[in-house]
């Protein structure tokens, strides 16, 4: 994947006179030791989970600072390796029992375990009374799809209930949306955003493990802690005053004590025209939150070109992890090795190789450690409203976040392939490395928008994602599908994702250049765009 990286760069930016064997030997330097040291430093307890904010952060962003300096690469903000970010962290207090009441009688649910909620509004305290329950089906309003969830409702100071994902998910009909590939639409992120353009007092997301592309621990560790914000001038005000999730089975509950029953409704739901309903039901909320403004900083470092030194190349990856979590039982460091230790390391391996050239890219490069991407790409959206060098001259943004750590693959994974031109470079590097590039095999997930390249796309600039191949080179056919969904299910954002020398192998992190293709190609089982 790192040659491919690099690869990609030489083709975007070195000039024909740049040499082969200068490449092959620039190459070399990223190498498997180095790699796991960085890995395994940044990944240790004494990192502390790389919390924001915390020690934790201190260490890490100066463990990077060193690198860079080291590496002779420049500071981007001035004189410094860092852009700090002025955030607000709100550690709020949701009720242990939610409980809603219709004329049938009530289901109460357990936080943490049937639903979670939290304010973004900047206050000590939120109280929502009595506010009746709508279900919005998806929560869209999609001119470009003919899509309008809310056009027959009256949402003002209610509750909404809205499934993840998209229409095109759950009918699986490729003239939806786009079929089983979720759109922007489909994250919780914009579901957010569109209740409380209608202005909902609350909105709650249905959770399933398919539609949303996780489990519920996910969701119970993400909306259950402190939650980081951008410091805002209007408090956050104009956001929903709750932003929740219930979990399914609760879901059909509810669904059940208002006469109604969910599965069914959500298939009316993915077909035009559903009109929603009003669920008769009722529920208070209120959740108090104590406020502690902090800060968290980018790290950014760069190499001059030498002939368009104002034009910007951006290689990413975040910094930061989850911390501590310490009501956990057992281990209770989040140490985040492949997310996104593994990434960082990535980074610093391909600012050393292109350290090694002899000859400088044409354009310059900049190597950006984001901060706070866990709670919401913080760092990055921070950056895009804020950019040290201007977008307008940043030709394109290359994210590595969860990079591949189970071996040597044919291929290689484009993430939201099709919503960028680079797409072409991505195949022609990978051609001339022997691999062949297809499109992300579980868009369902949603990963195109879950990484702070998106942040980037969102502000216009190019922007890639690119993940770990399907193809292992001598393992088995599903091998890598296997380790994927392995890790996704019991090791993503939980605190033994760590450093695995029995299991990982970091082989496919320096993938050696392979002029010509050795390998054949996928047998189509996985849809493959080109080789
Ligand atoms: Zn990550």
């Amino acid at each position: 994947m790192k040659v491919l990286f690099l690869a990609i760069a030489s083709l975007l930016l070195f000039s024909c006179s740049q040499n082969k064997s200068d490449i092959d030997k620039a190459l070399q330097s990223i190498n498997e030791a180095e790699l796991e040291t960085i890995i395994k430093t940044l990944a240790s307890d004494e990192f502390e989970g790389r919390a924001p904010y915390s020690e934790g952060e201190r260490k890490t962003i100066n463990y990077l600072k060193n690198k860079f300096e080291n590496l002779g690469l420049k500071p981007v903000n001035g004189d410094s390796y860092f852009q700090e970010i002025e955030l607000v962290e709100l550690i709020s207090s949701a009720p242990s029992i939610m409980t809603i009441s219709g004329e049938k009688g009530k289901v109460e649910l357990d936080h943490a375990n049937e639903f979670v909620a939290q304010t973004r509004h900047i206050t000590d305290k939120i109280i929502v009374q009595n506010a009746e329950f709508v279900f919005a089906g998806y929560g869209i309003v999609a001119p470009e799809y003919n899509w309008n969830d809310y056009e027959h409702l009256d949402v003002k100071d209610k509750f909404v209930i809205v499934m993840v994902n998209d229409p095109g998910y759950h009918s699986q009909d490729s003239t939806l949306f786009t079929g089983n590939a979720m759109t922007y639409y489909g994250r919780w992120r914009y579901k957010y955003e569109e209740a409380a353009r209608q202005g909902a007092a609350g909105i709650f997301v249905v959770h399933e493990t398919g539609a949303a592309g996780y489990p519920w621990t996910v969701v119970r560790n993400g909306w259950t802690g402190p939650e980081f914000y951008l410091k805002t001038e209007n408090g956050n005000k104009d956001r929903a005053e709750i932003e929740g999730w219930f979990n399914l089975e609760k879901t059909r509950e509810i669904f059940r004590l208002a006469g109604y029953d969910f599965d069914a409704e959500l298939d009316k739901a993915k077909t035009p025209g559903y009109k929603g309903l009003e669920l008769g039901l009722k529920s208070s909320l209120s959740i108090s939150n104590q406020i502690i403004e902090s800060t968290s900083n980018n790290v950014l470092a760069k190499l001059e070109g030498s002939e368009r030194p104002d034009e910007y190349l951006v290689y990413m990856g975040h910094w930061d992890h989850l911390g501590i979590d310490t009501t956990l039982e057992g281990d209770q460091i989040y140490n985040g090795a492949r997310d996104n230790a593994a990434g960082i390391a990535s980074i610093l391996e391909i600012a050393e190789a292109f350290t090694t050239l002899p000859e400088k890219p044409k354009r310059s490069i900049i190597f950006f450690a984001t901060a706070v991407e866990e709670q919401g790409l913080l760092g990055s959206s921070y950056y895009v409203k804020n950019p040290l060098v201007p977008l307008n001259k940043t030709v394109a943004a290359i994210n590595i976040d969860g990079p591949n750590v189970f071996g040597r693959t044919k291929d290689i994974t484009l993430v939201g392939y099709g919503q960028s031109e680079l797409d072409k470079y991505v195949k022609k590097a990978a051609r001339e490395h022997g691999r062949y590039i297809h499109a992300d095999p579980t868009p369902e997930k949603g990963f195109y928008y879950r990484s702070d390249h998106f942040t980037f796309a969102l502000a216009g600039v190019p922007a890639i994602y690119l993940k770990a191949g399907i193809k292992h080179v001598s393992k088995p056919e599903s091998y890598m599908q296997d380790q994927l969904a392995k890790w996704t299910a019991e090791y993503y954002h939980l605190t033994n994702d760590e450093y695995d020398p029995e299991w990982w192998n970091l082989a496919g992190l320096v993938e050696p250049r392979r002029i010509g293709g050795r390998y054949p190609t996928s047998n189509g089982n996985w849809s493959r765009i080109e080789h």
